[in-house]
């Protein structure tokens, strides 16, 4: 296990441990593939690469734990999608407070985005309605440079 936990960056350990519980090889092995991988995930996915490079039969109720556990640790992020379908990805600065991330469609990489302008866009909001902007969501999507 040394060996692999010593691929997944300290910071990542430092959160999990932070928040509590048992840190298990599940959770570890997990975050490192997706860490290594830098891509979007599907439970599917996960299953099977965690299956083939822990060498058994992982269950599903397994992965939903691990991916709830790092969910609240806020590791990990499930993307917004039309079709409702769970696909699942690990961010890359977890000690950045407030970002975002563009998804390439083609090759399903995550990329870090460490600016948003939407801030103006709430304070606009917040006169214009009277009211008090709390949260925004946003996800950006399209062609890395990689695939264009
Ligand atoms: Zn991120
Ligand atoms: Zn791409
Ligand atoms: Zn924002």
């Amino acid at each position: 296990m040394g060996a692999k936990t010593a691929e997944i960056p300290n910071e990542y350990l430092n959160i999990l441990r932070n928040y509590g519980g048992r840190v298990t090889l599940i959770v570890t092995t997990l975050l490192q593939r997706l860490h290594v991988s830098g891509r979007i995930y599907s439970p599917r996915q996960m299953k099977d690469e965690l299956s083939e490079t822990l060498n058994c039969n992982i269950g599903f109720p397994t992965i939903y734990r691990a991916i709830d556990r790092l969910m609240q640790c806020r590791l990990m992020h499930r993307m917004h999608r039309d079709d409702e379908q769970a696909m699942f990805f690990l961010c890359r600065h977890p000690d950045h407070e407030h970002h975002h991330h563009f998804i390439c469609t083609i090759c399903r990489r995550v990329f870090e985005i460490d600016m948003c302008l939407a801030h103006q866009y709430e304070s606009h909001v917040s006169r214009d309605l009277e009211a008090s902007v709390t949260k925004h969501i946003m996800q950006l999507e399209g062609v890395c440079k990689g695939c264009r």
